[in-house]
């Protein structure tokens, strides 16, 4: 919307603000309302919730003292005192071990009409999904670039009326699967089931079927988790509104249940054979914190140590250190190859990891051939195969407070014609003087 056409809107505004309301400035106005259309909130819910912002008639920041409510688009890390009007769109209790102590904490997802945000309550706090609450004093922090709502032991929460918050706050947002990240809530997805599985799980001692999968659009792929029976197929291309995204290891998860619509659609651009492996570079890779399925390019700058021939632990798969396992002590280990490495592409580095079948792949050798070779020839053969060498990887990408690691599905060499490109670089020299 250009903005000569919000010049009225902002002028309404401006004139629905009583004279001791706060200053702002048209400009400000203008800022926050092109935020509220670009969410896609209605411009007359839009002009509504400024008008009550900058202390026009407010009825929730009516209380004296600094009770003023923030809106969810507009917090910002280390705020100490936050006040809310929203609802609660997921919560979850999360066992956590605190000194050794068993604490039971919640987080979940809150939505307001500006958009919506993950939260971690501390302590036990009584409201359920579909609330409507009212909070006092939360704080906020960063994690891993994004804000992260915390409630304390400060905080005050008072359950509401449905009706004070505004109706845009519930109604569902359209995401393509690309743009699906933690935190989002109410979003609203059309994609194709491309992979499903099925399995029980026990919740407060009631056996519950769970279906989870893979879901993708024209735009990427992600997991998704159906709390409910949808009767869902794989092939089946469907509109999935009322689910939220939270993410396990970077990697986001779109989870619905009985609440959620399902409804199977009819969509040409979303069949299997569209649905493209995300290229990404490096640098997005990690700022997402991981990613399903995606496709990097990039320089090896590393061979870690570990990688070569190694032994696992037939129980937990941990690698065994002088034939012991950290967890199961003396066992029989099984033989295993991985490639462990630096890749890096000009924008960031990223760890990856090879199996055994890409490692015989890359080797030319067999894991029996491996077994054979001296464990520091084996590492020189690795590194002169792909030190300073451009490949070409496709995997998952899984994030954690140490870093991202590739899990490397498919590698190929990137062939780089020197000759060629000292050919065309010589051409386009020429073609300078
Ligand atoms: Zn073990």
């Amino acid at each position: 919307m250009p903005t000569d056409d919000l010049t009225a809107h902002i002028k309404d505004i401006l004139n629905a603000l009583s004279e001791d309301s706060k200053e702002v400035s048209q400009n400000e106005l203008e800022k926050e309302l092109k935020k509220f259309l670009e969410y896609g909130v209605p411009i007359e819910q839009a002009k509504q919730t400024l008008i009550t912002k900058f202390g026009g008639g407010a009825s929730f920041n009516s209380t004296p003292g600094s009770s003023e409510r923030t809106l969810i688009s507009d917090l910002q890390p280390n705020e100490r005192s936050v006040n809310l009007l929203c609802h609660v769109i997921a919560i979850n209790p999360k066992e956590i071990t605190v000194k050794g102590e068993n604490r039971k904490i919640f987080y979940g997802i809150l939505g307001d009409e500006s958009g919506t945000i993950p939260f971690t309550a501390w302590n036990d706090i009584e409201v359920e999904r579909g609330d409507v609450i009212e909070v006092s004093d939360a704080y906020t922090r960063e994690w891993q670039g994004n804000v992260q709502l915390n409630f304390g032991d400060r905080v005050n929460i008072k359950k509401t009326d449905k009706d004070k918050l505004p109706k845009a706050a519930f109604e569902p947002k359209e995401f393509k699967v690309k743009d699906l990240k933690s935190g989002l809530g109410t979003v609203d997805v059309q994609a194709i089931i491309l992979d499903l599985n099925e399995r029980e799980v026990e919740v407060n001692g009631e056996t519950k079927k769970v279906f989870s999968g893979i879901i993708g659009d024209e735009t990427g792929k992600a997991q998704f988790t159906s709390w409910h029976d949808f009767k869902l197929k794989e092939g089946d291309t469907l509109q999935i509104t009322g689910g939220y995204v939270k993410s396990w290891k970077g990697i986001p998860q779109l989870t619905f249940d009985e609440k959620a619509k399902v409804k199977k659609i009819d969509k040409k651009n979303i069949s299997r054979d569209k649905i493209k492996i995300r290229k990404m570079p490096l640098y997005e890779l990690v700022e997402e914190g991981g990613a399903l399925d995606v496709n990097v390019e990039g320089t090896v700058i590393e061979i870690r140590p570990g990688s070569g021939f190694i032994m696992r632990c037939p129980e937990c798969n941990r690698t065994l250190q002088n034939g012991k396992c950290s967890i199961h002590g003396d066992v029989e280990g099984k033989p295993d190859l991985r490639i462990k490495f630096v890749v890096d592409d000009g924008t960031a580095a990223v760890s990856g990891v090879m199996n055994k079948d890409l490692t015989e792949k890359i080797l030319g050798k067999t894991l029996d051939e491996c077994k054979k070779i001296e464990e520091n020839v084996l590492f020189e053969e690795m590194n002169n195969l792909l030190f300073a060498h451009r490949i070409n990887l496709k995997g998952n990408a899984l994030g954690d407070s140490f870093g991202t690691t590739l899990i490397v599905k498919d590698a190929e060499f990137v062939d780089i014609d020197i000759k060629k490109e000292s050919a065309k670089l010589s051409r386009e020299l020429e073609e300078l003087q």
